[in-house]
């Protein structure tokens, strides 16, 4: 079977919108964002020439989803997202039930502007909370309180949001488990209906990676990252929330829709500097991945003068299919066999086959109606896993 039967002419696909504004960065942010919003003009105007382009591509397709994402979104004055939305909606089909998410952080959306949000159509709000420990805020350089965290949240909830998700961080160095779990505490007081919760990743060309490599910042070891992600699992799904994907849980009925597209290989469709596509055609047999330029200086002039905004394309074969689903599959709600087989014809070799027995054994999967799911000791070793499974 080609690679297209992943997706069939009935999926809905996703929509993100990248939007580069931060009023600071943070010490540990590698998303791509500038300081100030000095470019809104020029990266609107970019923005709404390639939302008209990526229009092609879909044909009769259908958005189940809208997400904005960044970035500080609320950066922009409502009337720009309200400007935003009214693009997509002038050149996509969107169902009439369709998952509208927008991020906020504390301290960047008044209750005013969290109402004209709700009335925009938005009915799901991704929170960048991150701590409600005020030393991991300033160790994070955040721009925001606990105090400005807790407002927000109940700000969104009178505003009308009745699907909120909370954006937390564990990890931090010299923030202790009783730490953590009183954040954790905190969150669920707040009954979110999904919370996401990392661990702190140093990445490079931070300002974190760079006091690391100075010795000024030792990050948490393995141990303790191991230790802290463990207590969140069972912290969070001992009060309802489901564990379905590695850092993600959720209410019943409260999965995030849209990420979940990114998660079950659906399609999807990124604007603005650093987006990030795939979309599999039906027809063609095609699948792809791109990446739009990063920088917003370079994605608003090649718009500009007409030119594509894409840095990177890579079309997939089988092999990079199955790898995909086989790392995505496991991260999430787990790998279906029957799937591999019918969506894509693939057949496990012995190897794999004799290592999945392994994880079995290990208790750190279950098999159930020919679904690998991992348990919490398989979280743990998510990534070994994936690479044992993954093609060559
Ligand atoms: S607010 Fe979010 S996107 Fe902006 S710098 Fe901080 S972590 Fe990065």
């Amino acid at each position: 079977m080609s690679p297209a039967g992943i997706v069939s002419a009935s999926d809905r696909f996703g929509l993100y919108v990248h939007v580069p504004f931060c009023e600071r960065k943070c010490a540990y942010c590698d998303f791509y964002s500038v300081e100030g919003t000095g470019l809104k003009e020029r990266y609107l105007n970019a923005l709404h020439i390639e939302i008209a382009r990526g229009a092609r591509r879909t044909a009769a397709a259908v958005a189940g989803t809208v997400y904005l994402g960044g970035g500080t979104p609320t950066m922009l004055p409502p009337a720009d997202i309200e400007r935003i939305l009214a693009d997509i909606a002038d050149h996509f089909s969107i169902a009439a039930d369709a998952e509208y998410t927008i991020e906020v952080n504390p301290g960047s959306a008044s209750l005013e502007t969290l109402r004209f949000l709700r009335g925009l159509g938005f009915n799901r709000l991704s929170i960048g909370v991150q701590s409600f420990d005020g030393a991991a805020l300033a160790f994070l350089e955040r721009i925001h309180t606990a105090a400005e965290a807790r407002t927000c949240i109940e700000s969104a909830r009178t505003a009308g949001f009745d699907n909120l998700s909370v954006d937390l961080i564990y990890a931090i160095p010299g923030l202790s488990r009783s730490a953590w779990e009183r954040t954790l505490q905190e969150a669920v007081n707040f009954s979110p209906e999904h919370v996401s919760a990392y661990s702190l990743i140093v990445e490079e060309q931070t300002p974190l990676h760079a006091r690391v490599q100075a010795g000024i910042v030792t990050p948490a070891d393995e141990e303790e990252e191991a230790a802290q992600y463990m207590m969140t699992m069972e912290f969070l799904e001992s009060r309802g929330l489901e564990h379905y994907e590695v850092s993600n849980y959720a209410r019943e009925g409260f999965r995030s829709r849209h990420n979940s597209s990114y998660w079950q290989h659906r399609n999807y469709l990124g604007f603005g500097p650093s987006a990030h596509s795939f979309w599999a055609d039906g027809h063609t047999g095609e699948a792809w991945r791109w990446a739009n330029i990063r920088q917003l200086h370079g994605y608003c002039d090649v718009l500009w003068r007409n030119g594509s905004p894409v840095a990177m394309a890579e079309e997939l074969g089988t092999r990079e299919l199955v790898n995909e689903r086989i790392f995505l599959g496991l991260r999430s709600d787990g790998l279906s066999l029957p799937m591999l087989t019918n969506d894509l014809g693939y057949e496990l070799s012995g190897e794999q086959r004799a290592y999945i027995h392994q994880i079995l054994a290990r208790n750190l999967a279950v098999l159930r109606a020919g679904t690998v799911t991992l348990t919490r000791e398989g979280f743990l070793l998510c990534d070994e896993i994936c690479a044992h499974l993954m093609v060559s």
